[in-house]
């Protein structure tokens, strides 16, 4: 009975597994035949010399096809994440279509001889695959030893390009790749980030703690160092690249030998992954430069980046002059990196990417101008950017029907104020001492100025489950930001006191699930840094507001800080706390006014709306308002969070929880998830 029972079941599994194999077959077609059409688009933008982006349309687009996933219980989050990959791909092959035709390429299959510093398998063997995916081409890899021997190669044109790597984001620039750019005769005509991931592989399947030895690049190594701390007795050998260390275990056959390389690197000599992921730092990208012989153009249409060299001349304030050329034609600088001039002690030569073509008018301009402060300059060409700019969702689309925006709120007149005689004990804070508003970046999400943003979340993190659930809430609604405490602040020392790290790390695995980032509260000073090397918003709260040991504290940290308003504290005292934070040189301070006691005993506190527009008249930091901690009644929050956002706060913090009479801290004030959604609806509409 019981054998053909499970004999039934694998039938079914075999079935159903067959039928998603025939879909996702289908989609393969269906996505190469949307390519197809797609470069029919661009050769009809060829002939009208049209735009090869068109964002109103990507933003129709991806607003329908959202509107009809909804329909068929696909939430947003995964259907932009698809569409977005999806846009890109075809924003690309356009770019790549007008670009081989620009330098007369044409669409004929092309074999291309590479060079590369190391073997098949290194990470810039797999950047230059990638770099050349949407091209029709054959790649053969001249392989060296040394950076010089790349370049070298291609001058002498043994190879056609070079690949070499400039800079990672956890180790720094290249300095020897930098300083070769300085007399080569190459231009770059391309460059391409690749994400690097780091594996343990071995020649079999064995237990970690049996390995003896590990073959690494010293980057490598040093970049999985806290990896390799936890292998007793092993001892590790440097090489000069990570698929050699790979093809060097291979070639010995050793059971107990491992090696630090990719993925694709341990496919490649057919090895065995004993652990993925086995970087210090999860985040970890190589940027790739693209150079040879002769410079490419650019098309005007496509987004572009220009490298130069230059050296300043010896005069006082050379540098910043040159900087100010920038500003002045508001070309936006992305690096700028200094290396010594060798021969010359503590002379540097600085190495700058900005946005721009060399061709344009506006480029040429700036590269004049630049002369008259430069005693050496050289240009190392322009190429198309690769970061794509995706089209931001219209939640008053996807969350409503369209609804005419009513023109009141923010827009009302301002009188001149009266002065204040009082003089202000505060001065960094001030619109004195700074007119314009404070604009705080966080990942992509800016706070103050003319935005409004949404932080969301739980009043603390419980589980990742629950954690997991309020995220997509927060990116199905259109909130920007999740929040979440780990330490929490209670008044009884009974009462749950947060999950602490272990709470953290569920918190911002859901931020970089969903790409939000996170804001959580730290309590104590021992917990700063190691809470700002994760978390992307700090949170000091009501009760530590003059803890003035936590705010010089989180002054030193590079992360923003959310100050909240005291219980009992005023608005001088609050901007005299924040003046602690940003004398420690942490600039990036948001307000939020949370509610305050008064004899008013009817709700937890009394939100003092007054407060917004004066605090906006006095400093130039953001404001944000919690109308959960100042009403502490679910019911009221939707018509405090619409307050906040007609007096002029910059945004709102609220908070909810899927089972919210569940919920171990704050379940009064907590909304449920279709009061959130009513509260965005409303939001969305002002
Ligand atoms: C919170 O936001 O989690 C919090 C405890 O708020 P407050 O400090 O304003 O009470
Ligand atoms: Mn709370």
């Amino acid at each position: 009975m019981k054998i053909t029972m499970n004999k039934k079941k694998k039938l079914d599994i075999s079935l159903l597994r067959e039928k998603i194999n025939g879909i996702d077959s289908n989609l393969i077609k269906l996505l190469a035949d949307r390519r197809k059409l797609s470069k029919e688009v661009i050769q009809t933008k060829e002939k009208l010399q049209s735009p090869i982006r068109d964002q109103k349309r990507e933003a129709e687009l991806l607003n329908r096809l959202i509107k009809i996933g909804k329909k068929e219980g696909l939430d947003s989050h995964f259907l932009s994440k698809i569409f977005y990959e999806v846009i890109d791909d075809s924003v690309r092959l356009q770019q790549n279509y007008v670009q081989l035709k620009l330098n007369s390429k044409g669409e004929k299959k092309r074999q291309i001889k590479v060079a590369i510093q190391g073997i098949e398998g290194s990470y810039s063997f797999l950047a230059s695959q990638k770099y050349f995916s949407l091209q029709n081409v054959d790649l053969y890899f001249v392989c060296k030893k040394r950076f010089e021997e790349v370049v070298a190669s291609v001058e002498k044109g043994e190879a056609d390009l070079a690949v070499l790597p400039i800079e990672n984001t956890t180790s720094g620039g290249i300095n020897e790749v930098y300083d070769l750019f300085l007399h080569t005769t190459l231009s770059i005509i391309g460059d391409e980030k690749f994400q690097v991931k780091h594996c343990l592989v071995a020649n079999e399947e064995i237990s970690i703690g049996k390995i003896k030895k590990v073959y690494a690049h010293y980057q490598a190594a040093s970049q999985c160092s806290k990896f390799l701390e936890t292998i007793p007795n092993v001892s590790i050998e440097y090489f000069d690249d990570t698929a050699m260390s790979v093809q060097k275990i291979k070639e010995e056959g050793n059971a107990l030998f491992a090696a630090i390389a990719s993925e694709e690197a341990a496919k490649l000599f057919k090895l065995k992954i004993l652990k993925a992921d086995i970087a210090n730092q999860s985040e970890n990208y190589t940027r790739f430069l693209v150079a040879t012989r002769k410079p490419e153009k650019v098309d005007p249409r496509i987004p572009c980046k220009t490298s130069i060299i230059m050296a300043t001349s010896h005069t006082p304030g050379s540098l910043v002059e040159s900087l100010n050329v920038f500003r002045r034609y508001n070309v936006n600088l992305t690096k700028l990196e200094s290396r010594p001039i060798i021969g010359n002690p503590w002379e540097e030569m600085f190495y700058l990417d900005f946005e721009g073509n060399i061709e344009s008018e506006l480029i040429q301009k700036v590269i004049d101008e630049l002369g008259q402060h430069t005693r050496f300059m050289k240009i190392l060409g322009s190429y198309p950017s690769q970061e794509l700019a995706h089209t931001k969702l219209d939640y008053l689309q996807i969350l409503s029907e369209p609804v005419e925006k009513k023109d009141d709120g923010n827009s009302l007149t301002e009188q001149p104020a009266v002065k204040k005689t009082k003089p202000k004990s505060y001065r960094l804070a001030s619109r004195e001492y700074k007119s314009d508003d404070t604009i705080i970046k966080v990942k992509n999400v800016e706070i103050g100025g003319n935005n409004f943003v949404v932080i969301a979340g739980p009043c603390s993190v419980e589980n990742e489950e629950m954690v997991m659930k309020c995220a997509l809430e927060v990116k199905e609604n259109g909130a920007q930001i999740l929040r979440g405490g780990c330490f929490k602040p209670r008044t009884s020392p009974y009462s749950f006191q947060g999950l602490g790290m272990e709470g953290l790390k569920i918190l911002t695995d859901a931020g970089k699930y969903y790409d939000l980032p996170v804001i959580t509260e730290v309590l104590d000073t021992e917990h700063v840094v190691e809470v700002a090397k994760t978390a992307d918003i700090l949170q000091v709260g009501a009760r530590n507001m003059q803890n003035f040991a936590l705010l010089k504290e989180v002054g030193k940290s590079h992360r923003p800080i959310m100050l909240k308003r005291g219980l009992m504290a005023s608005i001088d005292e609050l901007l005299n706390a924040a003046e602690y934070i940003l004398s420690q040189g942490n600039r990036q301070v948001i307000l939020c006014e949370r509610g305050i006691r008064t004899f008013e005993t009817a709700t937890r506190n009394t939100l003092d709306l007054s407060a917004i527009p004066v605090l906006k008249e006095l400093t130039h930091l953001p404001v944000i308002v919690d109308p959960s901690h100042a009403v502490g009644e679910r019911n009221k929050v939707i018509p405090l969070a619409k307050a906040a956002k007609i007096v002029g706060a910059h945004g709102i913090m609220v908070e909810f929880h899927p089972d919210p009479p569940k919920a171990l801290s704050d379940p009064e004030q907590a909304l449920y998830f279709s009061q959130f959604e009513e509260l965005m609806r409303e939001i969305h509409r002002l």
